[in-house]
Parts: structure tokens; sequence; C-alpha cells
């Protein structure tokens, strides 16, 4: 089964339910704490929004129909005060922004625009009822409902939690996923390794991408590329929620990571994805009394770990932590300098993106090994299948890092 890069995204949120708040996927967190949790319940305005109409400038609180002209200042009204002033005919009240709008008034004429008379002031501006005025209810009235389960928390949802009185909300709680990484060659990031062995570095950034994914990592123990080993591995793994491989899924004698989940009885839904790096990526499950655990085979190669977990595995988790349509984080920016592949396979290459975002280049890279040409690029340029080539000027895609 080989899909082409959008068909095995699609495969992938087709096959991942999005979680429903019930109580065992639920937790309460503190407001402090929930930057980067997904919401799990309904948030409703407790009151309108703004709650009683007030200026949105620094002024004087006027009849519209009464300026351009001059006025009487009865009185000031102060932002946090109620004030019992209201204008009549020919009356302005001074007014701060925040504050509320006195009775009789239907707009603010700014500070700036008057000139200011003995005991009044005089305008040359014309306003409309209701400029300068944010008016009751204009935002959101008492009961709507304005956050939904499945949304994101970032700084402005919270501050509207903020706003609307929460100090602790419903999230749904982070699904625990087993990283196991394969290879007879592989040794532990502080061990020293022999003269044809390397550092696992796949652990690391795998734990690091679904921390930020939302999950909670777990590292396994590396599993050498026997059978036994990483059978043995490999059903710890399912006991998480989701269980991420690394290595072992090309077509090397010793690749053996499809097997061995093939005879736990797994269910694949992919083995392969025209995309480069990464074409070996394998997706399925295992379904166990009554519960679906998701796994992705990915390729070991270090590159081609970190952008498959990126575009396919990321939105598994996702979709776990009940957000309906994970977005690719994606924008599109000019090209520098020319671009052409072999069409085929979409591509994601190590690129530099400039720091206003307009402009892009594939950074020198000697492919899906070379981790320091990744670490020193801040994005992937994302080649599309289809186009062979791309000329200075023209517009591509961009997956952030
Ligand atoms: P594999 O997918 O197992 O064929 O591995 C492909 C390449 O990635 C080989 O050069 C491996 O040595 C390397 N590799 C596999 N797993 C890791 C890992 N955990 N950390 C760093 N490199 C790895
Ligand atoms: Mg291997």
């Amino acid at each position: 089964m080989a899909f082409t890069f959008e068909q095995a995204r699609a495969c992938v949120l087709r096959e991942v339910p999005v979680a429903v708040p019930t109580n065992a996927v639920i937790e309460p967190v503190a407001l402090a704490d929930a930057d980067g949790r997904v919401l799990a319940e309904e948030i409703r305005a407790d009151r309108d929004y703004p709650p009683f109409a007030r200026s949105a400038r620094d002024g004087f609180a006027v009849r519209a129909g009464e300026i351009p002209g001059t006025l009487r200042v009865v009185g000031e009204v102060r932002a946090g005060e109620a004030s019992g002033v209201s204008v009549g005919a020919g009356e302005a009240v001074e007014i701060m922004t925040g504050a509320p709008v006195p009775a009789g008034a239907d707009t603010v004429v700014m500070v700036e625009h008057v000139i200011r008379e003995d005991g009044g002031i005089k305008t040359e501006r014309t306003l409309k009822p209701g400029e300068n005025i944010s008016q009751q209810g204009e935002e959101a009235r008492a009961g709507t409902a304005l956050l939904h389960p499945g949304k994101l928390l970032g700084f402005s949802e919270i501050s509207l939690l903020a706003t609307l009185g929460h100090t602790q909300v419903q999230v749904f709680r982070r699904p625990k996923v087993a990283i196991l990484t394969t290879g007879d060659e592989l040794v532990e990031a502080h061990e020293t390794p022999g003269p044809v062995q390397i550092r696992n570095s796949n652990a690391a950034a795998l734990a690091v991408q679904v921390r930020r994914a939302g999950g909670l990592p777990e590292i396994l123990p590396i599993a050498r590329d026997s059978y036994k080993s990483t059978s043995a591995l490999i059903a710890r793994g399912l006991e998480a929620d989701v269980l991420l491989l690394s290595g072992g899924v090309s077509a090397g004698k010793y690749d053996i990571v499809e097997k061995t989940l093939a005879d736990a009885g797994a269910e694949f839904f992919f083995d392969r994805a025209l995309i480069q790096p990464g074409q070996p990526v394998v997706f399925g499950c295992v379904k166990r009394d009554g519960c679906t655990k998701f796994f992705f085979g990915l390729p070991g190669n270090p590159v081609s770990t970190m952008v498959t977990f990126e575009v396919f595995a990321r939105a598994a988790i996702e979709r776990m932590l009940g957000i309906e349509d994970p977005p690719l984080r994606m924008l599109r920016a000019r090209l520098t300098r020319e671009f052409r592949h072999k069409p085929g396979l979409t591509r994601f290459l190590p690129a530099n993106l400039s720091t206003d975002g307009a402009t892009v280049e594939a950074a020198p890279s000697r492919g899906s090994g070379d981790v320091a040409a990744l670490a020193r690029a801040n994005a992937f340029l994302v080649v599309d299948s289809e186009k062979e080539s791309w000329a200075v000027g023209e517009d591509i895609r961009v997956l952030l890092k």
C-alpha cells in the first residue's frame, strides 16, 4: 500500500477518531498551566461582553446631533466608576476609555478633537451615533458559547478564559506515546559509541516532538534487530496509547519491524508513502480487548524520522486530543533560488526561511542522515510531487520546523 503524501495524511485523519470529552479522557488544569493543552468543555459567556456600553476613547460623551458645536461640560466619568451624571441638551461629560457611557449621550468625541473653552468644549467633528462606543453585548451575549472542546489553548484563549472568570478548565489528558528505537548499531546518547556504532538521536527528537504535539513521551530501551528483542518491546509499547517505532522498516535483511507487528496482530493502513525523506513509513493499528492502539513505523534516518513524525504521527496525537482537523504548520514563500527535482515524490528538504517569512531557499544538505544540516536550517521546503521546476520569485510551500 503506497500512498501519495496527501492520501497518507488523509488516511491518518480518517483512521484516528477525534476524542470526545468523557470522564476517562479529561482532567482539570489550572489556567496558568493550560497553555498548549486542548479544551475539553464548552465555555460560555457569563454575562454580556462588554458588560455595559463603554467608551473606546478618552474624550467627551455627547449627542451626535449636537456636533459640530460648543457644549457645556457637566461632569466626568472614569473607568470603573458608576457615575449618576447624564448628558442633556447642549451638554457633554468628560469620559475615559473603558468608562460607562452616561445616559443621554450616544457618541464620544476624542479629546484630541476638541478645544477646551471656558467651562466647555468646542469641536468641528461630525460623528455618527454609536461611534467610539463599544455597545453592551456587541462582542458576546450572556450564554453564548465562546470556546468549544478541541480548541488548542494559547495566550488569547487563556485571556478569554480569564475574562470569563475561569481559574481552572477541563482539558483532554495527554495520550501516552511510547518511543521505541531499533537498531544493532545504536547506543544511548550518554554512552560512548564503538567505532561502528552511533548514538540514538531519534529518541531525543521524538520525545520533544511528542511533547510539542501534546503527548506524554515514554522512551523504551533500544530494541535490537532481532525478533525476540523487538517483539518483547513492541508488546510493552502497545500498552501506551500510541506506539512510535524508529528504524527497521526498510527493505534490509534485518528490517523486521513490520513482520513483528504483523505477528502481534497488526492491521496496516499503509507501509509506504511517496515522500522523501521517509518513503518506507508505516501506519497501522493493533486491536486488543476492544481497544485500538495506533502505531507508526518511522524510518530510522534521523531527518526521515523527524519529518514523518511531523506530517503524519503528530496528526494522530492531535486527533486523540480532540483536535478535529490538525493543521500542518505551512505557509508559502517566494524562492530566492531556482529549484528543480524529479517529480513523483513530495519532498521535505531543509530550507532557510527569511526572518520576515517572505522568501525561502533550499539549504545545503547531505540527505536524510544529515542532522547538522537540518539543525542549521529553520524550515522545510515542501516540494510538490507533480511539478518539476520552480523559477526564482515563484511561490513554494514551506513547513515550519
Ligand atoms: P533503518 O531505518 O533502521 O534502516 O536506519 C536507517 C539509518 O538511520 C541507519 O543509518 C541507522 O543507523 C540510522 N538510525 C536508525 N535509528 C537511529 C536512531 N535511533 N538514531 C540515529 N540514527 C538512527
Ligand atoms: Mg535499522
